[in-house]
């Protein structure tokens, strides 16, 4: 019997996520090595601090502080450190060195994904990063591989367990944004400083992920627009509950085709506060978890649900791409990365196309119907469900009327220019919320 080889693998990291990675590596040597082909032997553990406290009890002789040494020597390379410096430049040297390396930083892959890909292939070792990207839910890998037979034409994702907690607990309480984020804090699904989730960051950085595996192109986070949910208010949840939605942060990857002559139209990425069908698959993720949901040519609709963070779910993902890597590393052969063959530009949003809710608060006069539904018609927004409700004001007994409008299908341009001349009619006491609507 031939001997089974050893692997070297060099942890950065040892925090939520590296912790449990640890302790599976060492707990689960024996099944790991039936599925890779190789002992994965874990050779080292780079800190910042030798005397934090863990929450895995592991053996001390395998910390150090001194990842570059550890890097160099190892054929299989666990980047957990997260931020930009020193993860950007211990991955490459780790390629240069052709070591396979997996890693979960999110916020490294958007801001220079394209040097790290660019160096895996120079060097001919695998990138892998499913963690990066809702956690536990295997989805990077299903895109890239899976579905490289089909073509993806739209990918719609909750992939920010934050922002899901804070609009789900709006919804079932009827809570402010300020009330619900106070909530997800102490909970702990929310940061002290919660920027880069509830501004929309965070969601921005998988969209731009999605979006080039789909897409077989590399979009960069510029390419993405973003809207976070701070501006989401109770009234807009209410509103959208009434009329049988509920309001989601989603990262959303779309072909749009044109109809102009010789323009192939893009894809649009961004992340934006979505009002979904309430019978829509993705508006049953509730609280923290995660979901993506895919539209392909010939597979038809998918969706992928689970834990979209959390220090061992999402060790989960990482050990997968370790197996993967090592697998690779035994067979020997380059390592497999995405294509970048599809060359279609990103959209702006203003090409982007979708409906809308708008809601205005009018005033209660004949005419008033007809002159706003002439303006959507004007600009070839056509409107599919129109609601009204009256109001009197109990005080000076005036009467006005809230619209709830959804549209059909319009450009984001033409939906702009409507609501613009919409704020210029005398009727019009205020828009009250404008809304982009998916799933209907
Ligand atoms: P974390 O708890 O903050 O742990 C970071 C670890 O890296 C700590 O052990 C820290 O050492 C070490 N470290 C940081 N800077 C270092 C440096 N300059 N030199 C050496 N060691 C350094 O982070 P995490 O939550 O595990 O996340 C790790 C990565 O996974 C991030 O990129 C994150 O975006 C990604 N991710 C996390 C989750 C999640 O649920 N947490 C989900 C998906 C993806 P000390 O312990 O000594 O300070």
């Amino acid at each position: 019997m031939s001997e089974v080889r050893t692997l070297k693998v060099a942890l950065l990291g040892c925090g939520n996520v590296g912790a449990q990675v640890a302790r599976i590596l060492l707990d689960d040597a024996d099944a790991l090595a039936a599925r890779s082909g190789a002992r994965l032997e874990l050779s080292g553990i780079a800190v910042r601090n030798l005397d934090s406290k863990r929450d895995v009890e592991l053996p001390r002789e395998l910390f150090t502080t001194d990842a570059d040494t550890l890097v160099k020597d190892a054929d299989l390379v666990i980047e957990l450190m997260g931020g930009i410096e020193p993860a950007r430049s211990l991955i490459l040297t780790a390629m240069q060195n052709g070591a396979c390396v997996v890693t979960g930083n999110k916020a490294l892959l958007a801001q220079d994904g394209p040097t790290l890909y660019e160096e895996a292939d120079k060097a001919g070792v695998q990138l892998s990063y499913e963690a990066a990207v809702a956690g536990a839910i295997p989805i990077l890998r299903p895109i890239r591989d899976s579905l490289s037979g089909d073509r993806i034409t739209r990918v719609l994702g909750i992939v920010n367990g934050t922002t899901n907690f804070i609009l789900d607990q709006m919804d079932s309480t009827g809570a402010q944004f300020a009330d619900a984020l106070a909530e997800a804090q102490r909970l702990g699904y929310a940061e002290a400083d919660p920027t880069a989730d509830v501004e929309g960051h965070d969601a921005a950085a998988k969209a731009a992920i999605l979006a080039s595996l789909s897409f077989h192109t590399r979009f960069a986070l510029e390419d993405v627009y973003c809207e976070g949910i701070t501006k989401v208010s109770a009234a807009d949840i209410a509103a959208a509950k009434e009329a049988g939605f509920v309001i989601k942060l989603l990262a959303i990857a779309e072909k749009i085709e044109s109809s102009e002559p010789g323009n192939d139209g893009g894809i649009s990425v961004r992340v934006h506060p979505t009002l979904l069908p309430r019978e829509h698959p993705l508006a049953a993720v509730r609280g923290a978890f995660n979901a993506v949901f895919i539209e392909a040519e010939n597979a038809g609709e998918l969706m992928f649900y689970g834990q979209g963070a959390g220090g061992t779910p999402t060790a989960s993902a990482v050990l997968g791409d370790l197996v993967s890597a090592a697998r690779r590393v035994v067979l020997g052969g380059p390592g497999r990365t995405e294509t970048t063959t599809g060359h279609v530009p990103a959209l702006s949003i203003s090409a982007s196309n979708t409906s809308y809710y708008v809601g205005l608060d009018v005033a209660d006069q004949a005419g008033v119907l007809a002159r706003i539904t002439h303006i959507f018609a004007e600009h070839g927004v056509s409107i599919e469900i129109m609601r009204q409700t009256i109001h009197r004001d109990a005080a000076s007994n005036v009467e006005s009327a809230e619209l709830k409008i959804v549209t059909h299908r319009a450009s984001e341009a033409a939906l702009a220019a409507t609501v613009e001349a919409i704020k210029g009619l005398d009727v019009i006491n205020s828009v009250t919320s404008v809304l982009r609507v998916e799933g209907v």
